[in-house]
């Protein structure tokens, strides 16, 4: 059995299309000037790829999760930045939205975030907290019949030219943790204060430190329930952890295609770089990887889609394992060519830096190992 249907693959030749036609020619430009790529976002929404699971009702692409790992595994291959940036867009946000928000939110947001027009960014991290999340300090209060949001968050993708938050925020005692946490839809105004963070990799993706000063929100804002933010906050890092691995595959395949070609031309002791039998075995090993890495984003993302009680180890496998194997593969990559590889000509040494943040985001691989091993214990 094939765990892609020819609908997928019509998707995979729709994302290939559009990286190459719109991502590649801007993909050095976002890593040399981290330059956010407006135009190319609103290019990806007409086409449905900036919110593939997002239904084509509300203008998405209409598709499963292997959907979403088959345009970022594409988008990937050309640019992990830009793969990034849709991944946080198109799953951490949108796929929130169209799961958890209440049929006003949705007809009201999502047309105009799915067409490229309205940014959205999910804003979880703090200074205080990453993969102890279940710790975040930002607060919503009520006064009179308002909300009022202050706080820090920190590391959001798109975070600094988003119009639109999902925010996780306090509305409790910080002793009750995850109980006392929920999620608000919040429209930018003056309230939140921006600032870029300059980043090793996944350059160009608006990553953002933002501060919340005296936001005002009303009930409509909330999505789920007041204190029910967890679950929506856990349901979305659990299926983005696959949608990430397909960014994790798209790196991979990008630097090893760039590698290959290098060791096919390149000369060196009266014969080519491709030659050597050490060469070969890398080429190998680095093709292995990768598709041991394809094997586990399109399970983990089939488990998901026919609902089966195992996408949750999946989920986190998958993650842990693709990450990996995108540090490893640029790795590789960058030693078969050399100087070259070291240098900023080469596209190895981009995805190299690119997939670095793939142990990090979303989860760290110590947090994937930390859920993975209270999944065995659990049994
Ligand atoms: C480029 C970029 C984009 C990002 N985009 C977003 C975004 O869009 N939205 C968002 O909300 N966040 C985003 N993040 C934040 C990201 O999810 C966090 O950085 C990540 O979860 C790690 O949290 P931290 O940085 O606070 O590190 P910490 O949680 O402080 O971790 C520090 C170290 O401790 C380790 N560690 C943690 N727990 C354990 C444990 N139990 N046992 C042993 N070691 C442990 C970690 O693995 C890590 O090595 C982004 C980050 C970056 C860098």
């Amino acid at each position: 059995m094939s765990l892609l249907t020819q609908e997928h693959e019509l998707v995979r030749k729709t994302a290939r299309e559009f990286a190459e036609k719109y991502v590649e020619p801007i993909a050095r430009k976002m890593d040399r000037e981290n330059y956010y790529p407006r135009e190319a976002i609103r290019e990806a929404g007409k086409l449905g790829i900036l919110t593939p699971t997002v239904p084509a009702e509300y203008g998405g692409g209409g598709g499963d999760l292997r959907s979403a790992v088959v345009v970022l595994e594409e988008l990937g291959r050309v640019s992990g930045g830009f793969s990034l940036l849709v991944e946080a867009y198109g799953i951490l946000f949108a796929d929130a939205v169209n799961n958890f928000a209440s049929r006003r939110q949705k007809e009201e947001i999502l047309p105009k975030v799915a067409a490229g027009d309205k940014i959205g960014a999910f804003a979880l991290s703090e200074p205080c907290c990453g993969s102890d999340a279940a710790a975040i300090q930002t607060r919503s209060e009520r006064r009179g019949g308002e909300w009022v949001i202050n706080g820090h968050k920190m590391w959001i993708t798109n975070g600094y030219y988003a119009d639109y938050y999902l925010l996780a925020a306090r509305t409790g005692p910080l002793e009750a943790r995850h109980k006392a946490i929920t999620v608000f839809l919040l429209p930018r105004s003056n309230c939140v204060e921006a600032s870029p963070i300059e980043v090793m990799g996944v350059r160009g993706t608006g990553t953002a430190e933002l501060k919340f000063n005296d936001c005002v929100a009303s009930d409509d804002d909330i999505v789920g329930e007041v204190n029910g933010g967890w679950k929506i906050i856990m349901h979305t890092l659990n299926v983005g952890r696959v949608a990430i691995s397909g960014v994790a595959v798209g790196v991979a395949r990008g630097a090893f295609e760039e590698a290959y070609q290098w060791a096919l031309n390149r000369e060196l002791f009266g014969k080519k770089l491709i030659d050597f039998q050490n060469t070969q075995f890398e080429i190998a090993e680095m093709a292995a990887a990768i598709e041991t890495a394809r094997a586990l984003a399109y399970y983990a993302a089939y488990l998901y889609d026919v609902k089966s009680p195992d996408f949750l180890m999946m989920s986190h496998v998958a993650k842990l394992q693709t990450a990996r194997i995108a540090v490893d593969v640029t790795r590789r990559a960058v030693q078969i060519e050399g100087g070259f590889g070291y240098s900023k000509e080469s596209k190895a040494e981009m995805f190299y830096r690119d997939a670095k943040i793939l142990e990090i985001g979303e989860g760290t691989n110590e947090v994937m190992k930390y859920v993975v091993f209270k999944l065995i214990h659990k049994r």
